[in-house]
């Protein structure tokens, strides 16, 4: 494998096609938004200068790491003779369905897809392809630079020789790929957001501030981030789509969604991405506490 796509130059999207290029990849970078493509550019660069400032890789890096990055607008363009694709695009159905169809008919039949989908059915995706077998979950984790699991999820289909490819060049990337099966949430996120929505439901219910619940957590249970501050980290939004596809795939109210979540990505505080969540992001990316009636 040389040639890789990835679609979406959001949260994720930036940090998968940074991890590719700097292991040698030539990377194409695909999104709808041009702003989005050259916000995930910035973050790239600014990325790769703490490690150069940290000395964990030389200018020649940071040079050659940009320099295998190409940016697209139009995804036939961009997908065009890559040996895999990896979406990540917004975690929303109907969104990566179109996405999924149009790619099974603009990439060669010999062609991975894989998706980062935090909790959507590989399956589903992979049924609107006429390549089930060669659809797969690669599932990185934010920052994607730094944390090392990526969780492979098998769907329904997915074929031996693919799971075993993915596994391979996850390692290759300098991660630890680790296999799962295919169901709402996997396992990172069937286990994180309960935990992240009871936290917003102990605020919901003022049991605790922003900040106390966080420290709880932190000095408590020795998580390096508080769910709150975590919650603001991964998207607002994003954990909202993820309790949802939860809720609705095992139809248990455990994974209801807390009305202040919903409340808050109504209203547009989505976290760190818009300036504001249970933090405030405004000044600086350091966790301020925000006053709401609940802190
Ligand atoms: P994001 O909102 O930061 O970025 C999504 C990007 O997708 C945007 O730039 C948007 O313009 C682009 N986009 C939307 N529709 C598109 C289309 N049709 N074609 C091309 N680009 C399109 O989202 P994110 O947090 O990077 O999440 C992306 C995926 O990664 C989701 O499936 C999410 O569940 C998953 N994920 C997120 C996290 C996290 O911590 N945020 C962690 C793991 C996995």
């Amino acid at each position: 494998m040389k040639k890789i796509a990835v679609i979406g130059a959001g949260t994720m999207g930036n940090g998968i096609a940074h991890v590719f290029a700097q292991n040698g990849f030539m990377v194409n970078l695909i999104d709808i938004s041009d702003e989005s493509l050259q916000n995930g550019l910035a973050t790239i660069t600014k990325n790769l200068d703490r490690m150069m400032a940290k000395e964990t890789i030389t200018e020649d890096v940071k040079v050659q790491t940009l320099n295998n990055i190409s940016t697209f607008t139009v995804l036939k363009e961009g997908v065009e003779n890559v040996d895999l694709v990896v979406e990540a695009a917004t975690e929303n159905i109907d969104i990566k369905l179109n996405i999924f169809n149009d790619l099974d008919a603009m990439c060669a039949p010999g062609t991975i897809l894989a998706t980062n989908t935090s909790s959507i059915s590989i399956t589903q995706i992979a049924a609107v392809t006429n390549r089930p077998d060669k659809v797969i979950g690669m599932h990185f984790m934010n920052p994607v630079p730094i944390m090392r699991l990526v969780e492979i999820i098998r769907g329904y289909s997915t074929s031996d020789e693919v799971t075993e490819t993915i596994m391979d060049l996850s390692v290759k990337l300098g991660k630890t790929p680790t296999e799962v099966n295919d169901y709402p949430g996997f396992v990172a996120n069937r286990i994180l957001m309960p935990m992240i929505n009871e936290a917003i439901e102990t605020l919901y219910n003022g049991v605790a501030g922003v900040k106390e619940i966080d420290t709880v957590m932190k000095l408590g249970m020795a998580h390096p981030m508080g769910p709150l501050q975590l919650a603001d980290f991964i998207g607002l939004d994003v954990c909202l789509s993820i309790l949802n596809v939860m809720y609705d795939g095992f139809k248990n109210p455990k994974y209801a969604p807390c009305p202040l979540l919903v409340n808050m990505v109504t209203a547009g505080k989505l976290g760190i991405k818009s300036g504001e969540g249970f933090y405030n992001y405004s000044a600086s990316r350091k966790a301020e506490k925000v006053s709401t009636q609940f802190s």
